[in-house]
């Protein structure tokens, strides 16, 4: 069986793990978001790819809930001392991961094909796909001024309200190879609990990934990141309040209107009414271990009619 998973950074990598526990790696292609992707002191950086290769390398730090687990912070520290730019955390053994990526990308290679080296070095047995290797970034819009997204949701602790969210750069975005190929290729899609507006929107934006779920012909399941009308972590909450009008099911299901058949919802938001013939699946969202993981993407999985 394929599963094709659209998925965000942390939120998208602890699913993930699950998906993999249930079907294993070789069987999962992983459509990733890069618009939250920055340029940080002539590095590139790809936080949510990041996120979810370290987690799934078992690398992650899931006290801190990002980066690299045993990290130090000296390289940053000296930026600090030196005057430099150190207001994005990059760890001593985050650092060099983006070295090797920013080495490959200016030798031409694109980021799908980085990607793919770094993935198979780190030992990663699923298939890590960029949505794009186009450069599509999120700008947030707020009532104290548009911001690229790294500087409102790190610099600016995402406090600022979100009058609107823009993908700079999709309407010229094509899909990565490989992506258009594992969506075609699936026999189950599904959309992590990941933060709608700048997870799953931003690979949403690129019009041949819309286009293929639009048409396709297996089931996509998404699985809510709200618990209770709350997210887990982050500011999905808010985003949904203010661009959707409420936190329900309904409201998340929004966002993928026209492009799932099922929503898998928390207990805690049931019942839920749906419209469009999405059904909803209600189960224990919370994943606080690997097995909640693992219960979860079976859901999510036998929600789309497969065998899990
Ligand atoms: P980011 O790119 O690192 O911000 O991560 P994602 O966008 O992939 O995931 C962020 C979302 O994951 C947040 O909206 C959280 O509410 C959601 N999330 C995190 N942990 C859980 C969980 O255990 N269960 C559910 N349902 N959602 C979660
Ligand atoms: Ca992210």
């Amino acid at each position: 069986m394929n599963v094709a998973v659209l998925s965000g950074g942390v939120g998208g990598a602890r699913f993930l793990r699950g998906v993999l526990g249930v079907v294993g790696g070789s069987n999962v292609s992983i459509v990733g978001n890069v618009a939250d992707d920055i340029e940080v002191l002539g590095l590139r950086v790809s936080p949510d790819l990041d996120s979810i290769l370290y987690t799934l390398a078992g690398l992650a730090d899931e006290e801190r809930g990002w980066g690299r687990a045993g990290e130090t912070w000296q390289a940053l520290e000296t930026v600090a001392q030196l005057g430099g730019e150190s207001w994005f955390r990059l760890g001593d053994r985050d650092i060099g991961l983006h070295l090797v990526r920013t080495e490959l990308l200016r030798a031409g290679v694109p980021l799908s094909e980085a990607t793919e080296r770094i993935a198979h070095a780190i030992g990663l047995d699923a298939q890590l796909l960029p949505a794009t290797d186009d450069p599509v970034r999120t700008f947030i819009e707020t009532p104290a001024g548009t911001f690229p997204f790294q500087t409102w949701f790190v610099a600016r602790g995402h406090r600022d309200p979100v009058d609107a969210v823009h993908y700079a750069g999709s309407p010229e975005a094509t899909a990565a190879p490989g992506v258009l190929e594992a969506l075609a290729a699936a026999d189950v899609i599904l959309i992590a609990p990941s933060n709608p507006y700048v997870s799953i929107g931003p690979i949403l934006a690129v019009a041949e990934i819309r286009a293929a779920l639009e048409r396709r012909s297996v089931p996509c399941v998404a699985v809510s990141p709200l618990i209770g009308g709350r997210a887990v972590k982050g500011p999905a909450d808010r985003m949904l309040q203010r661009l959707a009008g409420g936190t329900a099911p309904a409201q998340v299901a929004s966002c993928y209107a026209g492009l799932i058949d099922a929503l898998v919802i928390d207990e805690a938001d049931a019942p839920a009414e749906l419209d469009d013939g999405v059904r909803a699946v209600v189960t224990r969202t919370l994943m606080s271990d690997l097995e909640a993981a693992r219960r979860l993407a079976s859901v999510a999985l036998g929600a789309a009619g497969a065998r899990a």
